[in-house]
């Protein structure tokens, strides 16, 4: 077993992290406030290639392994402050690219990985809805055929760049049928297209410079050249952008929490209370130690998702493990370190409030921490 990153790895963390922390975090507290999009931000993201990391040269990207997607996502958590804008750069990376690059025609391929990546146009992915959430298969959205066209009616909620987004793969229902070889389908719907509206920006706990909406389709005609993949073939689609998600994301995720354990250790050697550091209290230490523990057992679940798919194999059950595992993590650690900075915390100066509130969605997207348990239980032949 080789747990090192190549030397080419590490410089690439190393430079992601100097970008991060030049171009991505002034002004965060500021925009955090506004819930405002950093989109200057964003095309800074482009620049760099972020959009790009796992999308093949031929289209623009950097055709990187999974590990070396990883590496860069956790080098943007530990170096950018604006979880948000780093939430929306993983969005449109690993819940459009990927789909559209592993299940598109070239066509399609050609059409939108370019300029995605680019960051010309920004998009997401649909599959929640007022009254289907985990359960997906639930979704009421539909799409019917009509001669060379589908039209689709429905509404989705809580869907990640959608007040900025130019395409969403949209999933709809195309029939009755559960699972892999049924009913739902998705489809490239561009904003554009006429019976398509976005609802007013949704107000969040966290990850407010994350612009977020429900989004209406009425009648929405789209030629069936939209469609991704094949008819039936959604679950199989969304099962492979969470694969990647639960990964990436989260390693994005793992980041934020060494900047947030390398805060807290500073914090506890500089604040004195009762004549000394109160890094010197056990009940202080004791808590940093289990941030690093947290850290130190996330990062191997994580990697192992990325060593797992650049080896072909399927990783749906680590990638289960690794998102349950860093979401808890991550909110505990949060919790930790708001009590390390004491009433300090609390206020919005210190980023600990912020990544508090940025960290407990992580808990609920990509599948909640129930919905994990459950998937974990099934591998078990529960
Ligand atoms: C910040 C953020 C961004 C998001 N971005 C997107 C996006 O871009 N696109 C998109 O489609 N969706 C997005 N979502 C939605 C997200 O995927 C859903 O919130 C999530 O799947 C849970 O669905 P729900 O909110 O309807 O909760 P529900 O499914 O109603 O669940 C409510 C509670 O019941 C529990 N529960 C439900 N079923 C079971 C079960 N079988 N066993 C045990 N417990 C169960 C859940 O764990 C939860 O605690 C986003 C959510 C957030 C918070």
């Amino acid at each position: 077993m080789d747990f090192a990153l190549s030397e080419e790895q590490q410089l690439f963390y190393k430079n992601i992290v100097d970008f991060a922390r030049s171009r991505l975090n002034e002004g965060v507290i500021e925009r955090d406030d506004d819930s405002t999009f950093d989109r200057e931000g964003f095309m800074a993201c482009a620049e760099q290639g972020l959009l790009g990391l796992a999308v093949p040269e031929d289209y623009g990207g950097l055709g990187l392994d999974v590990v070396s997607c990883m590496v860069a996502m956790e080098a943007l958590g530990y170096g950018a402050k604006d979880q948000g804008l780093a939430f929306a750069v993983n969005t449109q990376l690993w819940t459009c690219e990927l789909p559209i690059l592993h299940f598109g025609t070239e066509e399609q391929k050609q059409h939108y990985l370019p300029r995605l990546v680019t960051g010309e146009i920004i998009g997401g992915h649909a599959t929640s809805e007022p009254d289907s959430g985990s359960d997906a298969f639930a979704m009421q959205t539909k799409a019917v055929q009509d001669g060379e066209h589908w039209v689709i009616n429905g509404n989705k909620t809580f869907i990640t760049n959608a007040p900025i987004a130019d395409v969403l793969i949209i999933f709809a229902s195309t029939g009755e049928k559960r699972g892999f070889g049924g009913g739902l389908t998705a489809f490239l719907v561009d904003m554009d297209t006429p019976g398509v509206s976005l609802g007013k920006p949704l107000k969040k706990l966290g990850l407010r410079t994350s612009p977020t909406s429900e989004v209406t389709l009425e009648d929405v005609r789209v030629p069936a050249s939209a469609m991704l993949g094949r008819k039936g073939g959604g679950a199989a689609i969304f099962n492979s952008e969470m694969e990647w998600e639960r990964s990436c994301l989260f390693a994005c995720h793992l980041g934020a929490m060494q900047r947030q354990l390398e805060t807290c250790v500073t914090y506890a050697k500089e604040r004195k209370q009762f004549g000394e550091p109160i890094g010197n209290f056990q009940a202080i230490s004791h808590r940093i130690a289990n941030m690093k523990l947290r850290i130190e057992m996330a990062r191997p679940m994580l990697y192992k998702v990325g060593w797992l798919k650049d080896q072909d194999k399927r990783a749906v059950l680590e990638s289960s493990i690794a998102k349950l595992y860093v979401s808890e993590a991550y909110v505990q650690s949060s919790l930790d370190a708001v009590a390390i900075h004491g009433g300090y915390g609390y206020m919005n100066e210190y980023e600990m409030e912020r990544m508090l509130r940025d960290s407990i969605g992580s808990i609920l997207y990509s599948g909640t921490s129930d919905i994990q348990r459950n998937l974990i239980a099934r591998w078990l032949g529960l």
